[in-house]
Order: C-alpha cells, then structure tokens, then sequence
C-alpha cells in the first residue's frame, strides 16, 4: 500500500496529468483552482428552462495574477448578470460585497462556446474569491434533456434530466468543463408542485414545499453533476441503496434489483478498496435515456431496459459500480484517454462477475464483448485512427463523436496484459486498491498509471516489460488495431462451444432438424443466448428460410423482451431480410432510444434491401422527437451521410 493518508494524495506525486491539455476545454482551468460550485435553480416545465444561478468558489494560481477568468459555456446558456465577490469570508463574517463584471461570449466549438468575464483588476495568486453568474438554459442545449409526459414511462408528468458526459454540462451551467480539475459541489433546486428532484449527491434533504438541497462532499469532474426531476418514487433495495423510478416502475425495479446491490458493492469493495460515496442509488430514467447506464456518482441513472425481468442484464449495474474506483475516483484528465475509465472498468466489472457469477459466465460475457471489438474493427477497418487506445482529439471535434468499443474492449485486454505480465491474479488486485489509492479524487494520464505500476512491480521494471517488442506500452497506447494480447476466455467454453455448435447447425444449406431440436436452449441463460446470435449473425445471411424457421423454433428469441436479445434479433432479422419481422425492429426501436441498440440497428438498416432502408426513414420519423439529441445526430449522419 503507499504511504500517506491525506484525502485525495494531493502533493503526493508530481502527475503528469498536471501539465495535460484538454482541447475540448475553451476554459482557463490551469489558471484558477476551483474549489466549490453552488447552483441554485427553479426548474418550469411550461417553458422548459431551468433559471437561477451558479457561484463557483476560485483561487487565482496565475504567478502574475490574472485579468481575465474564462469558463466553458453553450449558446443555449443564457447568461443575464455576472459579478465577483473578493477574499474568503471568515468565520461568521457577511460576505464581501458584490462587484459587477464584464463579460462576453467567443466561439469556440460546434458542442460549446467561452464565456469570458473580464475581472475589475487582475486578481492576485493564492487569491481566493467567487464568480456568481446569473442564468437561464432553455431546451435547446445538449445536456438538459425536457421530456414530454408521452416520452415518459407513466405518460402522466413531464420529466427533465441532465446528461453530462463528455462535453455536455457547458450547456447546464457555466464551469471548468474539464475532467482535468475536479471540486465538490452543492445545489438548492426548486420544482413545481407533485415533482421530485435528484443529484449524484450525498446529502439530500426536502427544503419547504417545492425545495430540495444536495451536497456532494467529494471533489468530482464538472461531467458527473446530474440531475433528474420527475414524479419519482423511491425503494429500498439495501442498506445504503434505493431504486429511484417512475411510480408505475417503482415496484418492479425493486424486485429486480433488491438484495442484489450490496453484494455487488462489496464484492467491490473487497477487491479495490472502501466505497467512499455513501450511498449507492439507481435511477431509472425514461425510455428515451441514450445510455445504458451513466455512474453519477452516488446516483447512477440507467436505461429502464434492464428491467428484464430476471436480473439477467445486472452487469450494467455491476459497470456502473465499478466506476465508483475508476472513473470516478481516478478520473482521465482528457476525453484522449476515455480508456482509463472504461478499460479499467471493464477489467473491474469482469473481476467482480467472476468472483460473484463464476468464471465461465464472465468469459461468456467478455467474449460478446470482444464480438463487438470486432464488429466494430470489421466497421472502420482496424487502421482507423480511432482504434488506437490514446485517441487524438483534433480541435473542433466533438470528444463524443471518438465514442467507439475501442477504449472498453481493447482497453480491457491492456489491463489484463497488465495482470498477465504480474501472473497473480491476488498481488494483481493488490496493485488495483493501491492504484486507486495512490491516484483517488485526482485525473491522470496513461502514463501516471504505468510509471506507477513500473514502480509497484520493480523486477517487472528490471525486466523491462515496457518494450517487449510486439508488445511495447508505446504501441499498446499510440498504434491502432486489434489488441496484441487477448485474455484467455477458455474457462467460457462449456457455455461457448455448445453455442457455437448450434448456430453451425443453423447455418447449414440443409438444416439436420434432428440434431437441432437436440439441443436444450431451455435451461440458456440470456448471455449465452447473446453468444449464439452473434454467431449467427456472422453467418448471415444464412440459407433461404433458416432464419424464418429459427424465429419460429425459438419464440424465446423471436419473441424476446430483453433488450440484449431483441437487439441481436433485429439485426439478424435485417442481415437476412426477413421483412415480416420488420415491425419487430421498429416496435424495439420505439420501445427505447439506447444509443449502443439504436445506431446499430440503423446501420443495418441503411446496409440492407430497399425495404430495410425504408423501414429505417419511417423508424426515425416515428421517434426522432424522442431520442436524444446526440443520437438524433448520429442517426441522422447515418441516413444520409454529410457530403452525400
Ligand atoms: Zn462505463
């Protein structure tokens, strides 16, 4: 374990993350410290604005003092009064008194722009002192999502929530939109009568009739402030989790996920260190949510499709919990090395799963992780730029628009070369807690992470691990295409091979009913399903009628109301052309509005037969005004490509 004991291991270690740069960030972060952010806020559903303001607590760092204080901004943010308050104020002292300033606003990217306030006189170093801004955001920015009572589960209330990775919160409040600098935060937020509002917060507290107030005690990135404010109920599930739904939701996330939660979280705990947050919830969000899950901290908001019925799509939430270590205690300083979040959590989910669901399913579910790899790779072809682990981010584009399977799946496979080159899976672990220890409420770079495993394991150092040629880190980092280590996923072949068997069967020009109704799928559980379909679907198209005759042979399948599942179906549905399954695909689609189910299923849509592509046009003109406003773009660029 490394020494210390100071929250956060501040001046622990010089990071090389300190002197990163983040070209996604039109602000002045490496001028200022920001050490709190205050909103406070009335939410209207008739206008769809949020209006109130932001004080955000600074300290100039500038040697020479600074002139200016530039923070990340969004046209759709409407800022109507700035001013500045000077020095701390002691103890039981009135704050200083208010000072008007200057501001304008200057282009910056497509996704933000910079507000600029010009201070009265350049504020010295070490000086402390806050910025309070005046402001309203509309329904026209990319991180406030206003939904319609139809777009809702119930049908009844509107619903607003918040979605802050990567770039989006610029267009919820002023801020360092950077996941370089992190502060803590707190928020009074109004809404209207009947209406319950939530925050990845750890304090929550009811304040008078229409009031609520929330504290987040530990220092996060500006991308993991969230909000939702709907007609919610609540549920415990365990002793520090409750499920947080819609009231007609309410009763069945609770027996989804009741018992299960703590487990998880201690079996996370167990591997990586103490969960620091408090409190563990989950929110279940409209239909329309474009992720699976996104890990506010204290609050993970997920897509209501993991209510499958038979807790058969919890490793979303066993993802979301593993990010309480990495992501959100050991934070990427820039959106180029995604993969520290989401490689380590991958490498943390798998860990957990094997410990609690045993070897064979987590390999099962890794190995549906690396299809996708592929997928993905097959897609771009593996050259592509974006398939390397540390992305560059050009100017002017979007951080979101990298997004890909790269930094989960490949990102994966480097850590666990990581563990392989250690050989023991314990002292492996070991260095995880101690990683997260040594790098907690910090963001770093790759190469803070692998100094500091070269430094954990010495005689890995001497043996110089780091350029092992074919294998080198450098290359691991900086060279596009498929991993060059892959973990072994053998331990998932009783669950794999009998899978694989099957879809052979079914792709066979002369199908052996015999030996297929042999097969039991019966007693399959929903991944290994997943597993055979990805076979198939790599077979496809298959023979004229086999596909028509597996839908009919497996209503279990064909008839599915697990996400997973459908989504598969539907793309082997479109891969065949099997057109009197088409309403499947677009019901599915009008079901929800999860990115990683939407895009695909459009792709293979525009790549099908005319009627596919038509199916595609009539889909998207049913539930544009129900997607969310990211995929709504994506799915856009699919129908017809930019400079066709
Ligand atoms: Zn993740």
């Amino acid at each position: 374990m490394a020494s210390g004991g100071a929250a956060g291991g501040a001046g622990r270690r010089a990071l090389h993350s300190a002197r990163a740069e983040d070209v996604a960030s039109a602000s002045s972060f490496r001028d200022f410290e920001v050490l709190h952010l205050h909103l406070d806020l009335r939410a209207e559903f008739a206008s769809r604005t949020l209006s109130g303001s932001a004080v955000l607590d600074l300290r100039c760092l500038v040697p020479a003092g600074a002139a200016e204080l530039r923070l990340d901004s969004h046209p759709s943010l409407e800022v109507t009064a700035a001013a500045l308050r000077r020095g701390p104020p002691g103890p039981g002292e009135p704050p200083g008194p208010e000072e008007p300033v200057g501001f304008h606003t200057r282009p910056f990217a497509r996704y933000g722009c910079a507000l600029c306030l010009s201070l009265p006189q350049p504020l010295p170093a070490g000086e402390r002192f806050q910025v309070l801004l005046t402001y309203r955001v509309g329904d026209a920015g990319p991180a406030v999502c206003w939904l319609a009572p139809e777009q809702t589960a119930g049908k009844e209330k509107p619903f607003v929530y918040t979605q802050g990775q990567a770039v989006l919160n610029r267009s919820f409040f002023p801020c360092f939109d950077t996941p370089a600098v992190k502060c803590t935060y707190s928020a009074l937020i109004q809404v209207p009568d009947g209406f319950t509002a939530v925050m990845s917060a750890d304090t929550w507290e009811r304040r008078g009739p229409h009031g609520f107030f929330f504290r987040m005690s530990h220092p996060i990135p500006s991308y993991l402030v969230a909000l939702a404010i709907g007609d919610l109920a609540s549920a415990e599930v365990g002793p520090r989790s409750r499920v947080w739904a819609e009231p007609c939701l309410v009763e069945a996330a609770r027996q989804e996920y009741d018992g299960v939660i703590e487990e998880f979280l201690a079996t996370g705990e167990k591997l990586f260190g103490p969960y620091v947050w408090g409190r563990y919830d989950v929110l279940f969000m409209p239909p329309s949510f474009p992720f699976g899950g996104m890990e506010n901290p204290c609050l993970t908001f997920v897509t209501p499709c993991l209510l499958a019925g038979d807790r058969s799509l919890a490793d979303v939430i066993i993802h979301e919990i593993s990010h309480s270590w990495f992501g959100n205690l050991v934070t990427n300083a820039n959106w180029s090395e995604f993969w520290l979040n989401e490689g380590f959590t991958m490498y943390a989910q798998r860990r957990i799963s094997t410990c609690l669901l045993g070897a064979a399913y987590t390999c099962l579910e890794a190995a549906t992780g690396r299809a996708l790899l592929r997928q993905h790779m097959d897609v771009t072809g593996e050259e592509h730029p974006l398939n390397k682990l540390r992305v560059k981010i050009e100017p002017g584009v979007d951080p979101d628009d990298t997004y890909n399977e790269t930094p989960y799946e490949k990102g994966f496979c480097f850590v666990s070369y990581l563990a392989h080159l250690v050989g023991d899976q314990d002292q492996f672990d070991r260095f995880l807690q101690a990683y997260v220890n040594e790098f907690k409420f910090q963001s770093i770079l790759a190469d803070d992470l692998l100094e500091f495993y070269l430094e954990y394991f010495p005689e890995l150092k001497q043996r110089k691990v780091d350029s092992i040629p074919g294998f080198e880190f450098d290359r691991w980092l900086n060279t596009p295409g498929w991993p060059p280590y892959l973990p072994d996923l053998s331990p998932g072949d009783a669950l794999m091979k009998p899978a694989e068997e099957l879809a052979q069967l079914w792709a066979a020009p002369e199908l052996d009913m015999l030996a297929i109704e042999a097969v039991a799928i019966g007693s399959w559980k929903t991944y290994q399903l997943v597993y055979f379909l990805d076979k198939v679907l790599q077979k496809s198209p298959l023979p004229p009628g086999n596909v028509k005759k597996l839908g009919e042979m497996y209503p279990k399948i064909s008839g599915a109301r697990n996400a997973e599942l459908r989504l598969r179906w539907g793309q082997i549905v479109l891969q065949n052309d099997l057109q009197e399954d088409f309403g499947k695909v677009k019901d599915f689609l009008q079901s929800q509005g999860k990115q990683k189910y939407t895009l695909p299923l459009y792709r293979a849509m525009m790549g099908g037969s005319e009627a596919a592509r038509a199916l595609a046009k009539e889909t998207f003109a049913a539930t544009a005004t129900q997607l969310h406003s990211n995929v709504v773009h994506y799915v856009q660029q699919l129908l017809a490509p930019e400079g066709s």
